[in-house]
């Protein structure tokens, strides 16, 4: 595991080389956002330790396995923590993998567990966890959010963004980091997401697969720029095949 600190509020542990959690720190005590495995539960819990603050609140990007496989350990070792996450996903950490009727039917994709953590409370967008400012993010997951810190302006775009492999919208293929793109739902759902967080005009951007930006505008810009480029040739592409269809049956 790996260690980084990014100014006084945000700590970045790094497992296997390419899954980031954070801990935000707070007057009270520390925010661990998204939980890795359940291999890493011991280690975390033990580090925030070594901060000298306690865990006080568990929150989950979205519900994939590399975030929040390490859920239910983490919490029994940490059981007065409060746990919370975005609303939407927290169906899928109890096995119900249903889409809502408004929501386009795209497979689901990625890994997936069951964990018996119940959170406390449902998150959606807007409501504040600390200092954090919760922003919907659908499109890799349909509940995926993202959390912004009021203080600093720095954003944790989850899965929202990677920087793994280069910088790129969640959906775009990076063939050195493949893993956010297979396990992506909804490409063009993951793009306006992006915009979305663009335009909050963050000072830096933490991700959940690769290094911590700072001043990451230019950048994010770039990754937006290829993703519409591309969804906006597959979506060419598949008006094209449609007509074919149409014309010989
Ligand atoms: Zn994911």
């Amino acid at each position: 595991m790996k260690v980084h600190e990014h100014g006084t509020n945000l700590i970045q542990l790094t497992y296997y080389g390419f899954v980031n959690i954070y801990l935000v720190r707070e007057e009270d005590g520390f925010t661990l956002v998204d939980t890795a495995l359940e291999s890493c539960a011991s280690s975390i819990v033990q580090r925030a330790k070594q901060c000298g603050l306690p865990i006080k609140r568990i929150l989950l990007t979205h519900a994939h396995t590399d975030h929040s496989g390490g859920l239910d350990a983490v919490h029994a070792l940490v059981p007065e923590a409060e746990f919370v996450m975005p609303a939407r996903d927290a169906r899928f950490l109890t096995g119900d993998m249903s889409l809502d009727a408004g929501e386009p039917g795209n497979k689901l994709r990625g890994g997936w567990v069951i964990r018996k953590t119940s959170p406390m409370r449902l998150l959606h967008e807007g409501d504040r966890v600390g200092s954090l400012e919760v922003i919907a993010t659908p499109g890799h997951t349909p509940g995926h959010c993202s959390f912004l810190d009021t203080r600093t302006g720095t954003l944790i775009a989850g899965d929202a963004f990677q920087t793994m492999g280069g910088v790129a919208v969640s959906g775009t293929f990076k063939p050195l980091f493949p893993l956010v793109y297979y396990a992506t739902w909804h490409k063009g759902l993951a793009l306006e997401s992006a915009r979305k967080l663009r335009a909050l005009e963050p000072e830096r951007m933490a991700v959940g697969h690769g290094r911590f930006l700072t001043e990451p505008l230019a950048a994010m810009d770039r990754a937006i720029a290829v993703a519409a480029r591309t969804l906006e040739r597959q979506t060419k592409k598949q008006v094209s095949v449609n007509r074919t269809e149409r014309e010989y049956s």
